[in-house]
């Protein structure tokens, strides 16, 4: 004990010294060699701290805390010139991007970012984040010193702690005292959910232009105040393949410009020096391509930077594993790789510095002055107020400009809707974007209606225009137009407190007002819903419209709950002086439902896709705030559902389904709802009315003539596997918006479809047909020409009757990574208006 106590005292003494000549190793701080153990994410954050004591060369930001309540932190990195002057340099790079006014000063360091352990289950980065920075600061270290005389570096440790520690945690309490490198020891093997995704499971990978996740939200928000020239992602693999870096594969996408091109051939021919040296194994040029503008590479590159990814084999190898080919790989060896492309990279933008610079301005400059793409205007048609404010929100966190109205009332575009170009008259209201702005690529790419894919070997989606994505009518227009007003507000809309009130109405349209519905009903204000249009108090209402009576809400505060919720939601609200309404149902007729509060409950645990699980938990929990059951889905068969209204099947393998036990609750008067993989599941189950469509002769025949054409290449068996693929496309769905499912939706639906499953059409005994796809339903993407054929009429979304409960089948997820915007009012409608 006194040793220790002595040890401490040393330690403090070195630190209190002031800016020491030595600055200790991580080894010398945590007390063990890098590679030896798992460092957890609270140590990782120590070394930080004690170097923002240590050195003089750094300063350390915490941008954002995690779910959970880890800090998320970048060290900035400088000279002894420039590191008071880190604002400035930040201005300046800023100005060179034309998004700060004023001309930026020419002897400016170049930005490189190293960003670490996005995914949690790919650990080797954050350690070799350590040693990077240790580097990087070492006095003794002349090397680094001499690069950061023109470069400012970076580094973000860990962009998911969470994810990080249910790993480290995970490993630790496994492991024996010695690693077991054979693969199939259980400490190869993660339980469920696994590392790689955030507290709500989220892929932090996939959504950097979305932003739908905290950590993303801070961290892309800290990105777009510096713009770096270089920046890279750090990833591992499967354990069998060696190092990936720069070049990436193709398909890249054509706003990637020449430059971009070459200096990653340029940064991967510097790392491939010292693999080289050291004979480690890599590849460039294969798998990982440059498309889905949401990864930790692409949305660099379409802001203008140098945006890579690289990789280690490593994913579930412990502390060492076997691989393949016979040899043991350690997690120090894979610490190393990973420390020396951070280091090389930082090298190569330093000897390129000014070019890099250069390069930077000049891809700023032409966006200004000659966007991409063929539209200079995009208009979005103000139908849907709330949608057309998320949008606004999303487009103002990436730093994209745009305004509302036209001076220039009827012009001509390209309707992403009917794919004809048509005039039209643009409202005061509707959103206007211009091309010509700084961020003239990634709106580019965010907006195209169709992404142009020279090929489609892609390793993600490959739509994702966000008109179809928020289900709003959009134009492309050719000509340039500045929008009449750079600033718009919702207009706030009125909330007349009248205690005549015989009942209030409100919109059912978007995901605010199901926020305004779950907010009344947690405060045990009653509501309906109507099932039919009508007209009262001068005003036209559509199904779905919320009714919220007096009757039923005998309270004396009631005029004072909705209205001041309404007001808090910016909820437009229109009180009605009586029950006898203009055209339609009145208020006491049967076409009145009342919403009775669900209970819900959602399948977790082994056997569910956590991502597909977390998309739900994060809608009810972060953006609804209702409350859910989470319960494990081999727990189901113990689980009382009589404590429940509505049970959600996320997309999983459901072995062992309890099949009589779920159909008995739902007679009974419960909801199933099945999405994706789950409706694969009860398809041509006993009960379930649900049928898998057979492929058409004709279609299978005209598939199978077109196979015979060619002799199969060996080589080509990639590019094979794909004709049955469909890695994320947008189809058309004709939606009967007179169901209770479509409610607030007009007649049709963009769905994104991953996968080419469909289904026959229920009878008129068994159920209701509501989202349907006829022939030539795709709008964009890429799905291959099976899929395509494949997917011709058929059932998308149903709902069968079964007693007085319902089954609601969703094929296609509609809260795709949480960014499929209109999905959420689609799923809503599941959960609380059918079957009222
Ligand atoms: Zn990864």
């Amino acid at each position: 004990m006194i040793k220790k106590l002595l040890l401490i005292l040393i330690a403090v003494v070195s630190v209190s010294a002031g800016f020491a000549q030595k600055i200790q190793s991580p080894d010398e701080f945590l007390g063990y060699k890098l590679g030896d153990q798992f460092t957890p994410h609270y140590r990782i954050v120590d070394y930080f701290k004690y170097v923002a004591q240590a050195s003089k060369n750094v300063k350390l930001q915490q941008f954002g805390t995690t779910n959970e309540g880890r800090p998320l932190l970048a060290m900035f990195i400088a000279s002894d010139e420039n590191i008071g002057r880190l604002e400035e340099i930040r201005h300046n790079n800023l100005r060179l991007a034309g998004i700060e006014k004023g001309t930026a000063i020419t002897n400016m360091p170049v930005i490189t970012w190293l960003s670490y352990n996005v995914h949690g289950n790919e650990p080797a980065s954050s350690e070799a984040a350590m040693w990077t920075l240790f580097d990087m600061v070492d006095p003794a270290n002349a090397t680094t010193k001499a690069w950061l005389k023109n470069s400012v570096v970076v580094i973000d440790p860990c962009l998911n702690p969470d994810g990080r520690d249910r790993y480290v945690h995970f490993y630790n309490s496994v492991r024996g005292e010695a690693p077991d490198a054979n693969p199939t020891s259980r400490e190869h093997v993660e339980p469920w959910p696994g590392g790689r995704i955030n507290h709500f499971y989220f892929d932090l990978n996939r959504d950097w232009a979305w932003q739908t996740q905290k950590e993303t939200q801070a961290r892309v928000g800290l990105f777009n105040q510096w713009l770096p020239e270089v920046h890279v992602d750090y990833h591992e693999q499967g354990y069998n393949s060696p190092y990936y870096f720069a070049p990436a594969a193709e398909p890249y996408h054509k706003d990637i410009t020449q430059w971009q091109r070459d200096f990653q051939v340029t940064i991967g021919k510097n790392n491939a020096k010292y693999f080289d040296q050291n004979g480690w194994m890599y590849f460039t040029k294969q798998e990982f391509d440059l498309l889905y503008p949401s990864y930790g590479d692409t949305y660099p590159l379409y802001n203008g930077s140098i945006g890579m990814t690289y990789e280690q084999g490593g994913i579930s190898a412990g502390l060492a594993v076997l691989t393949r080919s016979g040899d043991t790989l350690t997690f120090a060896q894979r610490i190393s790789h990973h420390h020396t492309t951070g280091l090389s990279t930082v090298e190569i933008a330093s000897a390129n510095a000014q070019k890099l610079l250069d390069e930077f301005k000049k891809f700023y400059d032409n966006s200004r002055t000659n966007p991409p793409g063929d539209y200079k205007t995009y208009v979005i048609k103000n139908d849907n107020n709330n949608n057309v404010n998320a949008l606004a929100q999303m487009l103002g966190r990436n730093g994209i400009q745009y305004g509302f109205g036209l001076a220039n009332k009827s012009i001509t575009g390209y309707d992403y809707f009917t794919g004809k170009t048509e005039q039209y008259n643009v409202g005061p209201n509707d959103l206007v974007i211009n091309a010509y702005q700084p961020k003239a690529v990634l709106l580019h790419v965010l907006l195209e209606p169709k992404t142009f894919i020279a090929d489609s070997n892609t390793y993600d989606i490959t739509a994702w225009a966000l008109p179809y994505a928020y289900g709003l009518k959009a134009y492309g227009v050719k000509e340039s137009f500045k929008p009449a007003n750079p600033t718009w507000s919702i207009a706030k809309p009125q909330q007349q407190v009248s205690s005549h009130a015989y009942a209030y109405v409100a919109t059912w349209q978007s995901i605010n007002d199901v926020k305004f519905l779950t907010a009344l009903l947690k405060k045990q204000i009653k509501v309906r819903y109507s099932e039919k249009p009508f007209e009262a108090a001068g005003k036209k209402f559509a199904p779905g419209s919320l009714l919220i009576t007096r009757a039923s809400n005998d309270r004396a505060d009631f005029d004072q709950v909705v209205t001041q919720t309404a007001a808090a939601l910016n909820e437009g609200l229109v009180p009605l002086s009586s029950g006898f309404v203009d055209k339609g149902s009145d208020l006491g007729s049967d076409a009145i439902r009342y919403i009775r509060q669900p209970r819900v409950m959602l399948m977790a645990g082994e056997g569910v896709n956590a991502e597909a699980m977390g998309e739900v938990w994060h809608l009810f929990e972060q953006q609804l705030g209702y409350p859910v059951t989470l319960v494990k889905y081999r727990d189901l068969g113990r689980t009382r559902l009589s404590d429940f209204d509505v049970v959600i099947f996320p997309d999983g393998n459901y072995e062992d389904f309890p099949s009589d036990k779920l159909q008995n609750w739902i007679r009974e008067g419960g909801k199933l709802i099945a999405i994706e993989n789950a409706v694969a599941l009860l398809a041509d189950k006993k009960g379930f009315a649900l049928k898998k469509k057979e492929e058409k002769k004709e279609d299978k025949d005209k598939a199978e003539a077109k196979e015979k054409e060619t002799i199969k290449i060996y080589a080509d068996r990639d590019r094979d596997a794909i004709r049955s693929m469909i890695p994320g496309a947008i189809f058309k769905l004709n939606l009967d918006n007179t169901h209770p499912l479509g409610f607030g939706m007009p007649n049709y639906y963009y769905s994104l479809k991953l996968n080419d499953d469909i289904y026959d059409l229920l009878s008129n005994e068994d159920g209701w047909n509501v989202g349907t796809i006829k022939k030539n339903s795709y709008v964009s993407g890429f799905a291959g020409v099976q899929s395509k054929l494949k997917i011709n009429n058929g059932l998308l979304l149903g709902v069968q009757s079964m007693g007085r409960g319902s089954v609601i089948y969703m094929v296609d997820d509609p809260l795709f990574r949480s960014f499929w915007e209109n999905g959420k009012l689609l799923f809503s409608n599941a959960v609380f208006m059918v079957g009222q």
